[in-house]
């Protein structure tokens, strides 16, 4: 995947440009001219207020699954310093590019201090890094009361997960991506005082997931039932213990939605919580959309409307079309 220009904007507007040289800063330029509010010269209302400790949204990895010298496969960490971080997708070798990036004890700290990783879709360049995170992280917490990690991902992960746990615990709970899409996450909140049952987890018009996946559609059969039910019982309190981690961390939701790629392939939307100011003003809180791998649809184009940071995948070059409908992942042109 690689990430929008949107993500420069960010970087820039924090005073933290990552990418050193002068080539990142042109691209910031480029993008402050032809970004719509920016020729406002005011920041958007959700940033009001955000300072450099506040957010920071690193990328340790934005390649295929092609190795690279330079890039690492999939994986975004999303540094909310005192309150913690979050992880979307987690390829082979992100935690050494946590200690690149935040040095051997600080890439520690980083692990203690994650609220939870989400993973997009089953392709190894995007969650083979998460068995290593995840041990890390139970050694380091061995002798501190916590709870498990939550991981949310597709449910094919489960069963990777689950096997996997044979050889050594991962100190982590699992829960499904289809339980946090929005349609999910709303009958959730209705029926959060109710008896519940997987059901309440999962909308009546939203067993298949989404329209995308509807019967008849060419992507129907990406949308397979789990062979072996979840726990249903499990679920709501995984989701309740969700909320409430987010919330600590300043966040209102982490919400999935499917996309096209693969079976089960979802893209996240990682929104703050709203705040007020010292005027007593609400601000609205800032979004950040993720669009896992993907070819152009209408469920991320819905989920990234009002977006503050747009991240998406362009795996492919110009030219390289019937790659893009192989693979079904997007193409850099597009996206410009
Ligand atoms: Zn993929």
């Amino acid at each position: 995947m690689n990430c929008c220009s949107e993500l420069f904007l960010l970087e820039e507007l924090h005073g933290n440009n990552v990418r050193n040289g002068g080539s990142a800063t042109m691209q910031a330029n480029k993008v402050m001219i032809e970004d719509p509010w920016l020729h406002e010269t005011a920041l958007p209302s959700c940033l009001e207020g955000v300072t450099r400790e506040d957010v920071e949204i690193v990328l340790l990895g934005t390649g295929s699954s092609q190795p690279s010298k330079y890039r690492n496969v999939s994986s975004i960490f999303v540094n909310l310093f005192s309150k913690g971080s979050i992880l979307l997708d987690c390829g082979e070798g992100t935690l050494g590019q946590l200690k690149r990036r935040f040095g051997i004890e600080g890439a520690d700290e980083a692990v203690k201090d994650l609220r939870c990783i989400w993973i997009s879709h089953i392709h190894a360049d995007h969650h083979t890094g998460l068995a290593r995170i995840l041990a890390l992280r139970r050694d380091l917490l061995n002798e501190t009361p916590h709870e498990p990690l939550i991981v949310v991902g597709p449910r094919q992960l489960k069963r990777f997960l689950d096997a996997y746990q044979k050889l050594e615990d991962l100190d982590m709970q699992f829960l499904d991506c289809r339980h946090t899409t929005e349609a999910s996450l709303k009958t959730f909140e209705s029926n959060e005082d109710k008896d519940v049952s997987e059901s309440a987890c999962v909308p009546s018009d939203q067993k298949n997931g989404s329209t995308l996946f509807a019967k008849g559609s060419r992507m129907e059969s990406y949308w397979k039932r789990p062979g072996s039910p979840v726990d249903s019982a499990a679920v709501f309190p995984l989701l309740k213990t969700l909320k409430e981690i987010l919330r600590d961390a300043g966040l209102e939701a982490l919400i999935s939605f499917p996309v096209i790629h693969c079976p089960q392939a979802y893209g996240a939307v990682l929104k703050a919580a709203d705040r007020t100011n010292s005027t007593g003003k609400k601000i609205p809180g800032w979004k950040i959309v993720y669009s896992g791998d993907t070819r152009p649809c209408p469920e991320l184009v819905e989920a990234s409307r009002g977006a503050t940071v747009l991240i998406h995948e362009a795996t492919f070059e110009d030219g390289m079309v019937e790659e893009v409908f192989i693979y079904l992942s997007s193409l850099a042109l597009l996206l410009i």
